[in-house]
């Protein structure tokens, strides 16, 4: 057989509705340039029948090659896989959307033959929202500015390799793979030309707000390590800030006298220290995270079933049975993560109230004050529960439930709290303790409940995000 000229490489994750208009499509534009070439589909675990379509496209077509993961691994995964499987010496990444127009490939293909090992096609931010379009922009000026690598706006994963390109990339180790970087990062002569950018051509984008929330935080953090230079900046300048008021207090009490000692100062100032030292212990936390899984050497994705292989022999044991074990403890550890976040959220929102508090008291009757502070910390605490601890959109009934997980939470910690004191006989604090530490896990149930029961079905799974080992949860388009 002849060398292969061409491999086109598509990620599909739910893609059913949109796959065989993408598949006609691409042949469209790859046919009238005849010469070998191969489609290589990659299923990143999806769950409306994407595999058997590709299934069925591999069957009437050889050059249709696929593989599919036996879950959502993310793109990231997805494309790695698709550049693993791809033989041609040049090779192109696109989404199955139709988001990366086909009839681009022409024209890739010949920058390419003038000796360019990378050619990106830029899309414009047509047709987006304004919002949306502002966020991206200072997500790439502060990228632009933190990152070591270049990343180009409106550069996604829509792109043409050369051979030697691609195996650079293959032969990078890490499994917390941010493409973006990685593709800048190989460096070769690269060129980009513009497109307009276009809607979907059927389905849905697999990117909420927090997954691309995650893909901007791990692009921040995968090629850099200055927001931990910027921890110790912020250290530094907190400590010479408190240093100067430090000098300026005894100066003042040597020159005036001493005065009534200022607790709103004194709070505000611990509250913004705490706050500090969390974000500055999240940032170190990530990158040991990252240390800690690149070190159990995992996989990035496990395959399912390939074109060459059968999907099921008779005989085998269900293979249902793996996915329902897998279902259960892909649960248990999110729902360990939401407690987390939980207890978290709650620390933070005393803090909130106390600080509102106290700033208002100087100003207001103490119980107006601690009417607002209260006000202000359920509705963060609502909210924060909503969008961080269960990932979803806040919805009215929710907000109308969620006094009820207070209410019932007061009245189970009292019970708990007389039947130690007067039961056991424990003493009045340590058992107020005790029943505040045994009535949390109750009341973050009771507080996804209420949060959840706004919505006709559960909370989507983050799966990508719950299992650290796979980069799933990085999104290399151009947001
Ligand atoms: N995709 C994937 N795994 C995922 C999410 C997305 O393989 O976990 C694929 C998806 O099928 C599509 C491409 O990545 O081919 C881009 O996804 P999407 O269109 O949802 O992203 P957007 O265009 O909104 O950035
Ligand atoms: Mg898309």
């Amino acid at each position: 057989m002849a060398a292969l000229q061409l491999t086109v490489v598509v990620p599909c994750f739910n893609e059913a509705e949109a796959i065989e208009t993408f598949h006609a499509a691409l042949l469209a534009a790859l046919d009238p340039l005849g010469g070998n070439l191969e489609i290589c589909y990659v299923d990143d675990g999806s769950t409306d029948g994407t595999r058997l379509l590709l299934g069925g496209l591999a069957a009437l077509d050889t050059r249709v090659r696929y593989t599919a993961f036996s879950r959502n691994f993310g793109k990231e995964a997805a494309m790695l896989a698709g550049l693993r499987m791809s033989r041609g010496s040049a090779v192109v990444l696109m989404d199955a959307d139709l988001q990366h127009p086909p009839e681009l490939i022409p024209r890739m293909l010949e920058l390419h033959r003038h000796g360019y090992d990378q050619v990106i096609p830029r899309r414009d931010r047509t047709g987006e929202g304004v919002l949306r379009n502002a966020l991206s922009h200072t997500y790439y000026a502060l990228v632009r500015h933190c990152m070591d690598v270049e990343v180009i706006d409106g550069s996604g994963d829509f792109r043409l390799l050369s051979r030697r390109a691609v195996n650079s990339v293959l032969s990078l180790p890490e499994s917390n793979r941010f493409s973006k970087g990685i593709f800048s990062w190989i460096g070769f002569e690269t060129v980009s030309f513009r497109y307009r950018n276009r809607e979907r051509a059927a389905g849905q984008s697999k990117w909420g707000s927090r997954r691309l929330l995650n893909y901007g935080i791990d692009g921040l953090l995968s090629f850099n390590n200055r927001p931990l230079r910027l921890a110790i900046y912020t250290g530094f300048w907190v400590f010479v800030s408190a240093l100067v008021y430090a000098l300026w207090t005894v100066v003042n009490v040597l020159l005036n006298g001493a005065e009534t000692p200022g607790y709103a100062t004194l709070l505000t100032a611990v509250v913004a220290l705490s706050g500090i030292q969390l974000v500055t212990l999240g940032v170190i936390g990530e990158y040991v995270g990252r240390i800690y899984h690149e070190a159990k050497h995992r996989p990035p994705y496990v395959v399912r079933e390939t074109d060459e292989t059968c999907p099921s022999l008779p005989g085998e044991p269900e293979p249902v049975a793996t996915g329902e074990l897998s279902d259960i403890a892909a649960d248990r550890s999110r729902t360990i993560r939401q407690f987390a976040s939980f207890v978290l959220i709650g620390c933070v929102n005393t803090a909130v109230y106390l600080a509102v508090y106290y700033v208002l008291n100087q100003w207001m009757p103490y119980l107006a004050a601690h009417a607002v502070g209260f006000t202000v910390s359920f509705v963060g605490s609502f909210l924060l529960n909503s969008y961080i601890t269960v990932g979803t959109k806040p919805t009215w009934r929710g907000f109308v439930r969620y006094p009820l997980s207070s209410v019932i939470n007061l009245v189970v910690s009292g019970a708990l709290l007389h039947l130690a004191v007067s039961g056991l006989g424990v003493d009045k604090n340590l058992a107020a303790l005790a029943a505040g530490v045994l009535v949390t896990p109750f009341s973050f149930l009771l507080a996804r409940w209420a949060i959840t029961s706004g919505r006709g079905a559960p909370a989507p799974p983050d799966r990508p995000d719950d299992n650290r080992a796979e980069p799933s949860v990085i999104k290399s388009d151009s947001h």
